[in-house]
C-alpha cells in the first residue's frame, strides 16, 4: 500500500459526505501511482465509493459503476469497516 500524496493531485472532496481529502493510499498495488480518470475511490470518512473524473476530482459513481463496484466482495467489505469504524452502522 501506498499512502500520501501524489504529485500534481489536489485535494479532493467526497460526493458522498462533502469531505475534503488531502492524501490518498492506493491499495491494490505498491507502485507509486497517479490516480486516473475512472479509477475508484473510497472515502476514509463515510466508506462511500466514488471515481476520478477527466479532471481527477471525485464524482458519485453512475447507477452501472456502483452495481459494478458492490459485486466485489472486498471493495464491500471495505466500505462496511470503514462505517462501522466511523460509527455509521
Ligand atoms: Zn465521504
Amino acid at each position: 500500500m501506498i499512502s500520501g500524496r501524489p504529485s500534481g493531485l489536489r485535494d479532493t472532496t467526497c460526493p458522498g459526505c462533502g469531505v475534503t481529502h488531502d492524501a490518498l493510499a492506493i491499495i491494490n498495488t505498491d507502485e507509486p501511482v497517479q490516480p486516473e480518470p475512472g479509477d475508484v475511490s473510497l472515502c476514509i470518512h463515510c466508506g462511500e465509493p466514488s471515481v476520478f473524473d477527466d479532471n481527477l476530482e471525485l464524482r458519485e459513481p453512475t447507477k452501472a459503476e456502483r452495481a459494478h463496484l458492490i459485486s466485489h466482495p472486498a471493495l464491500v467489505d471495505a466500505m462496511l469497516e470503514i462505517k462501522r469504524l466511523n460509527g455509521l452502522l
